[in-house]
């Protein structure tokens, strides 16, 4: 029988299929290649292509918008929001409104295209986390923002447009409605118990152990007891943290290191699959807290959402999260730079929801 479970942060449920539970060889996935056809505007020498850069890593001296980086921030191209001008926040009756004012910038996080961060050296994930950091702290001057959204889209499938490693960031004059839903629970909690939830949880599964992937110094990496995705992953900061952007240099030399590690061994499993990663972190302007534990979110990209999922909110994942852990936690995480695979399975199998997986 298939269960449903809720999320204690999000409240959110979902159903977990425990009798038709997927391996991971049952997920067809067109494995994330760089090919490097044709021209990519994140590489070496094509720096005039992009808009002028905010800021480089590495270069040590070099002009402006030269070759020599180690990691390049630039305004995206075509951003969703714009940079200039005021909010002017409005009602029209029911409605609201306001101008799409805010700053959309990509993170290039390697000029190597052929990289990922499962392939990188660790040393180059830490300078682009502290890249993440600094766009943040600086952004966080610009009084129009409420909130700073860190999000990575790898592979085609799961958003990607360029296939050269980067991340993306969105500067929001409003707080998005998942992160205020998760920061608000956390805050009821906490005054009902004054303990931080996020805290409480990685006890809880520190000690049960079944969705356990690994502990490095100040980070741990777990599935979540009700994922939305197989083989969703989080990695949390093991001691109370409320704004990822306070951390200190040990501590992203620490979470370079997790991130990697889970980030290879989804390679492993999955056999390189697309997947999307958030970076959730208090608000601005309620950085310091004992309620909302900072966080980063993984998804691989396996599953389809459909009518089921807009309209219920529920997500069905096919695969129980203590399966993925299970086979999280066991793979090898250097198997993946061996390359091995395995074959392929036909795309009639992507797991959506058919009438006989609820009634089955
Ligand atoms: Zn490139
Ligand atoms: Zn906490
Ligand atoms: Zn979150």
């Amino acid at each position: 029988m298939s269960e449903l479970r809720k999320d204690p942060i999000t409240g959110r449920w979902v159903i977990i299929s425990t009798d038709r539970a997927k391996r991971p060889t049952d997920f067809v996935r067109e494995s994330v290649q760089m090919k490097r056809n044709g021209f990519c505007p994140f590489c070496y020498g094509n720096e005039g292509k992009t808009p002028p850069e905010i800021s480089a890593y590495g270069r040590n001296g070099g002009p402006r918008d030269s070759s020599g980086w180690t990691v390049r921030v630039v305004p995206n191209k075509f951003p969703a929001l714009g940079i200039e001008g005021d909010l002017d926040r409005e009602g029209e009756g029911l409605f609201d409104r306001m101008n799409g004012v805010g700053a959309h910038e990509v993170i290039v996080e390697t000029p190597d295209h052929q990289s990922t961060l499962a392939t990188m050296p660790e040393r180059a994930i830490e300078e682009v986390l502290w890249a993440y950091r600094d766009r943040i702290l600086d952004l966080k001057n610009d009084k129009r923002f409420r909130y700073i959204l860190i999000f990575k889209n790898h592979g085609e499938a799961a958003g990607a447009s360029l296939e050269h490693t980067h991340s993306q960031l969105i500067a929001l004059p409003i707080v998005p409605k998942q992160v205020r839903e998760e920061v608000d629970s956390s805050r009821r909690y906490y005054l009902e118990k004054e303990r931080c939830m996020f805290c409480d949880l990685i006890r809880q599964e520190l000690e049960s152990g079944t969705r356990f992937i690994m502990e490095n110094d100040y980070f741990i990496a777990l599935v979540p007891y009700a994922p939305r995705f197989p083989f969703e992953m989080w990695l949390l900061p093991r001691e109370h943290s409320s704004a990822f952007e306070n951390s200190q240099r040990p501590v992203l030399a620490s979470l370079a290191h997790i991130l990697r590690e889970n980030l290879k061994r989804l390679d492993t499993v999955l056999e390189r699959p697309a997947y999307n990663l958030m970076l959730h972190t208090s608000p601005i302007g309620e950085e310091s807290n004992e309620h909302y534990h900072w966080h980063i979110e993984i998804m691989p990209k396996l599953t389809k959402v459909a009518g089921f999922e807009w309209g219920s909110g529920f997500y069905i994942c096919p695969t129980p999260p203590e399966e993925s852990a299970r086979f999280l936690r066991e793979a090898e995480a250097d198997a993946a730079e061996s390359g091995q695979g395995s074959e392929r399975v036909d795309l009639t199998r992507i797991p959506t929801l058919e009438p006989a997986f609820l009634t089955g």
